[in-house]
Parts: C-alpha cells; structure tokens; sequence
C-alpha cells in the first residue's frame, strides 16, 4: 500500500490533516503521531514541500543537545476550498484557506419555494463574488462542499426528497453547480457537516460527541473517535426523524410525532401562528420562505422577557431534549453539541432544557454528567465543515498544477 500511488496519497492526507488541526508541527512529531517512519515522513514531507503545500518556518525548541526540531506548516495560500450551506430559509457560503482558516464568507436568503435549477444558479453566482471579492483565483479553488438536508444519495449528488417541491427529487444539484462553476462539487449531509466543522474548531473537549443541527429542519450527527459516522450511505442520525414518546404531529417523511414536527422551527412559528394577537406582538408573518426569521422573532421575544414566546420555545426544548437523550442512549455519549442558524438567539434556552432532559433520562447519567454545549461556529459549522470535507477528500494530486505566476507547480503525485 504505502508504495502506491493511493498509499502515498493517503499517507500525505494524514500528514496535512495533522498539520492542520495542530498548526505546526516537526518531521519527528508527525512520526511519533502517524507512526510512520521517518524515512516515509522524510520523502512524503519533500513531495509536500516540492509542491508548494507546506513550508518550513524555522525551528522549534531545541530538544536536548541535538539539532533544533525545524517546523513545518501547511501552506494557507496552496489551495482553497469553498463550502455551501442551504436550505430552504437560510444559505451560508464561506471560503477557507489550504490551513483551514475562513478567509470570506456570506449569509444569504435560503433557496426559498425556487426549484433547483434557479437555486443552483444562484448558488454559482454567489461563489463566483466571492471569489472575485477575494481575489483568489478560480484555478486555487480546491472545490465545493455543498451541505443541505438529507435524505441523500452522496454519491451521486442528489437529494432523496420531494422537499421543498418535486423537482429537487434526484435533481443533479453537484454535477449542475459543478458544471457552472468549473469546480468539483462534493455533496455532505448538514448535520454530518456541522459535527465534522465543530470538531475542526476544536472546542469540543472530546472525540466522541454528538450534534443536534437546527436550521429548517432538524438533523444529527455523530463523531466517534474522531471519525463521522456515516451509517451505510451519509444518511445517519436522522435524530429529527425518531417518533418521539407522546409525539403526534404529522411530518414531513410520512411518519407521526418526528422531533422536526414536535419542535422544529416551523412548527413553532405555526403555534405563533396560531394566536393572531402572538404572531402580531411578536412579528411574525408566517412566510414559509422566512421560516427562520420568524423563529428568531420569537427567540428575540423570549430574550426580551416575553413569557408566551418562553413557552413555546421551552416546549420545542424539552422535545429536543428527548431527542437527544435517544441520541446520547443509542450511541453512548455524554457531549452533546447544538449547531445551526435557529440556535444564534435562542441556543441559551436549548442548551439548558436539553441538559435537563439529559440529567434526568439519559441511561448512562450516573456515569458522567452530560455536558451540552453550543458550537462555537453556531450558524456557520456545516458551510466550515462543507468546505474543511473538500481540503481532506479531494486528491491533491488529481488537480491540475498551478499556473508558473500564481506560485509553485503542483507536480507528479503525491
Ligand atoms: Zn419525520
């Protein structure tokens, strides 16, 4: 293996990966961390350097009374990635360098009642600003990780669901954007996405955790040692689609009493919805397309002291709560994080009823006291992690060298 072309691949992917999750790091910290020899680390490492991925930046601690350990870093300026979040009420696009760090980003109407022909368009002229805006040159882009509700066919780029209208069903969403934009397109599953990105930012305190992503909809994702789980085809965690004790609500999948019917942001909107008085006090208009807005009218409400909007939002909780006491049991985990746009106001009042709900159900409560947390990139995770998904996936050596006068060539294979 390690002497194919798919070996030396994977090894480099490791390497870089290590790279860019701890910043800098010497040849002989990289051995100690792969476990791979220093000769490997050695010849990999100069392929790397050749082609312009990574740099030394001098020297590190001197380590007893050899050499100083000379450093090494990923290259931010190599390659760049572009990442897509979108659904129906909120589009996120963010731009991240070869090192990971976010060098641009946007947050725009979600795709509202359009079909995905004018979704996918608009998505490409997005991203073409962007870029144009950035001044990063179209042949540095990596690729795009475009993130969206499931259910999905990954590898195909396609959505499994009629939702929002029949012709997003099997459409051919990342071979059209990649066909505008010129770019390979990778399909992600947003919450899947979110997990990976919180993750990356490195708040999360353990390697194993859970993650409930609320935008339109509701979604799950679980990191198991590091790794995304990712069941038989990217589909896992659907935590919003578990009939929840009690539930009744109609949902969208067909079924009765999904935690996205019982809580999600639609659902309270329509309860607003529901007393005229409320949904003028508060502001809400009922708009389909501005589902998350009139959400964080309500989640404004409820910091503002307004107890019926406190109820309603504290109902929507403690069914989420549920959810995730369901998630927390199925995959024995005590770390819970709350990502996604409907989390920006009210994620305090989240927090703190899923906590609740947790300490008093979870099956595995006198083990550990069950730490819920808010992503650090609450609105912006999925995009991150769409776009952090491309710099790991995409085979580097695959990619056509760079232009003499935009920096190094990336030459041969990796
Ligand atoms: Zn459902």
């Amino acid at each position: 293996m390690a002497n194919t072309g798919a070996g030396r691949a994977a090894t480099a992917g490791r390497m870089l990966d290590l790279l860019r999750t701890q910043g800098t790091l010497s040849r002989v910290e990289l051995a100690e961390r792969t476990g791979l020899t220093p000769a490997t680390i050695t010849n990999t490492m100069r392929r790397l350097i050749d082609g312009g991925l990574v740099h030394e930046i001098g020297t590190g601690v001197r380590q007893g009374r050899g050499q100083p350990r000379r450093l090494l870093e990923l290259n931010p300026g190599a390659w760049y990635a572009v990442g897509i979040q979108v659904d129906r009420a909120t589009t996120t696009i963010v731009m991240l360098d070869f090192a990971g760090a976010r060098i641009a980003g946007a947050s725009l109407r979600g795709s509202g009642g359009a079909g995905p022909e004018v979704t996918v368009a608009a998505l490409a002229d997005h991203v073409t600003a962007l870029l144009d805006r950035t001044g990063v040159p179209h042949s540095r882009v990596l690729g795009v990780g475009l993130v969206t509700h499931g259910p999905q066919d990954r590898e195909r780029g396609v959505l499994l669901t009629a939702q929002p209208e029949p012709a997003w069903f099997e459409f051919p969403l990342t071979a059209v954007l990649a066909e505008r934009l010129r770019l390979p397109v990778l399909l992600e599953n947003d919450a899947t996405a979110a997990a990976f990105g919180e993750q990356w930012a490195g708040t999360v305190p353990t390697d194993t955790f859970g993650l409930i992503y609320m935008a339109s909809g509701i979604g799950g994702g679980v990191v198991v040692d590091g790794e995304s789980y990712r069941g038989r085809a990217s589909n896992a965690v659907e935590i919003g689609h578990v009939a929840l004790g009690g539930g009744v609500a109609a949902c969208v999948c067909g079924n009765r009493g999904c935690a996205q019917a019982e809580a999600g942001p639609r659902t309270v909107v329509e309860q607003v919805l529901a007393d005229a008085g409320l949904a003028d006090r508060l502001g809400v208009e009922g708009d389909p397309d501005d589902t998350l807005a009139d959400f964080e009218r309500v989640a404004r409400a409820w910091r503002t002291g307004d107890g019926e909007a406190a109820a309603l939002l504290e109902q929507s909780a403690t069914w989420i709560g549920q959810a995730a006491v369901t998630l927390a049991n199925l995959f024995d985990l005590d770390t819970v994080v709350l990502a996604g746009p409907a989390f920006v106001t009210a994620g305090p009042l989240y927090r703190r009823h899923v906590a609740a709900e947790l300490e008093q159900h979870a099956l595995t409560r006198a083990l550990s006291r069950p730490d819920v947390r808010l992503a650090a990139n609450i609105d912006t995770a999925a995009a991150i992690g769409g776009a952090l998904h491309v710099l790991r996936a995409m085979p580097i050596d695959a990619q056509a060298p760079l232009p003499a006068t935009d920096g190094p060539a990336l030459e041969g294979t990796l």
